[in-house]
């Protein structure tokens, strides 16, 4: 399958993560319809034939070559359309529903996460407390989750920029 022939045209959005999601858009700038699922596909002619693939699946092997037998895309950000291979994580079926259920923590917990790891407690044992993957916590000690709260709309991410260059 030659993945080359994918081009997946996409806009950057704030998210969970410390680099932006990647929004796929149509080549007039309009963001992709998405499936049932909230997935986003793409299309293209392949040895003659229209074959179409997830948006996410198709940027992940053009950066990291073909998902290894066995494995799942996991999106890091939860953002299913999100189409950045930075986001996404080859894992196995068990570990993606296991991760899943991390995405439900609240802001509070996410508190009392970073503050047993930093009182001493190891990660896999504060995992295990909060029925999520160690990984997960690993991520959330680092900061790449949950940083400062939910992360504002690109838009006003932009005019902030903006403003903040118009005053230097
Ligand atoms: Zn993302």
């Amino acid at each position: 399958m030659d993945y080359s022939k994918f081009n997946v045209r996409f806009i950057p959005e704030a998210g969970p993560m410390a680099t932006p999601c990647h929004r796929r858009v149509t080549p007039s700038g309009k963001p992709s319809v998405l499936d049932r699922d909230g997935y986003s596909h793409v299309l293209a002619r392949v040895n003659g034939r229209q074959t179409g693939r997830t948006a996410h699946g198709a940027r992940y092997v053009q950066k990291y070559g073909p998902v290894p037998d066995g494995l799942v895309l996991d999106h890091l950000c939860k953002n299913r359309w999100c189409c950045n291979p930075e986001h996404l994580e080859a894992v196995r079926q068990a570990d993606n529903v296991r991760r899943s259920r991390s995405a439900k923590l609240t802001a509070d917990q996410v508190a009392d996460i970073r503050l047993l790891v930093a009182s001493g407690e190891r990660q896999h044992s504060v995992a295990k407390k909060f029925g999520v993957h160690q990984s997960h916590v690993n991520r959330i000690v680092r900061g790449e989750f949950w940083n400062n709260g939910p992360c504002p709309a690109w838009e006003n991410v932009k005019s902030r920029r903006a403003a903040a260059r118009a005053v230097r």
